[in-house]
């Protein structure tokens, strides 16, 4: 029942004050201040985001989808105590996405820190044109095969042609849409009935193209993100 009314959410009440905030991190200054303005920037340096609002304002095409409602009972000594459990994706559909999950007696509560979590835990990805059967060079797959896995859960990735979609379970597919990619076949194996780790295992296969490519952020080409300023800028500062 709580998936129907939470299942589409937007990211409508996410706007950041960023004249009001007052950031904590010397990342969140320089975001503040635009010294930084791309999460690539950050990803580059090797650093940890700390502060939200640093990917409300480097990244504020985020949407998100509760992925997982359940609930948690424990047994205590005088009454039972019920908690929600809740897994989230959140993607630009553009090379960003990230899962979290989050645990509470209330459900917004639980879904409001996953979406934070998922936020926080937001990672690149390099899309390219990795088929045999297709040598169109568009970033509409990923650029080779990669693997990823979380507990028991692996999850393989492959590139498939131009126009084939995405070909996979449905929380799946919905954290391939919501990192960009549109065709795809993806093989997973072990205890799938765990979503949350199911996403994780995506995750991780995601992160590996950057791994395996040996790139640097800053080689990835975004649709909208073409004249992002250099790293060096940011390092020379730090
Ligand atoms: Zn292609």
């Amino acid at each position: 029942m709580f998936k129907k009314s939470y299942k589409k959410n937007n990211n409508e009440n996410n706007f950041v004050d960023v004249e009001a905030w007052e950031p904590k991190t010397k990342i969140g200054k320089m975001v503040k201040d635009k010294t930084i303005t791309s999460i690539e920037q950050i990803f580059n340096m090797g650093k940890h985001i700390e502060e939200i609002e640093i990917i409300d304002v480097l990244l504020p095409n985020l949407k998100n989808e509760v992925i997982d409602i359940s609930s948690v009972q424990r047994m205590t000594k005088n009454n039972r105590k019920q908690k929600f459990k809740i897994t989230v994706i959140v993607g630009d559909s553009n090379g960003h996405v990230g899962v979290g999950a989050a645990k509470d007696v209330e459900v917004k509560k639980a879904i409001d820190n996953a979406i934070r979590n998922a936020k926080l835990n937001i990672i690149p990805v390099v899309m390219g044109c990795g088929s045999w059967q297709c040598t169109c060079g568009l970033p509409h797959s990923l650029p080779f095969n990669v693997s990823g896995k979380c507990g028991s859960v692996v999850v393989t990735l492959k590139p498939a042609p131009r126009g084939l979609g995405i070909v996979a379970s449905k929380p799946v597919k919905k954290m391939l849409e919501l990192a960009g990619v549109q065709d795809i076949w993806s093989f997973s194996k072990g205890r799938t009935r765990s979503k949350h780790n199911t996403l994780l295992a995506v995750q991780d296969a995601l992160e590996s193209t950057i791994r395996m490519k040996n790139l640097s952020y800053k080689d990835i080409e975004y649709k909208s993100e073409m004249n992002s300023p250099q790293v060096e800028d940011v390092k020379s500062d730090a």
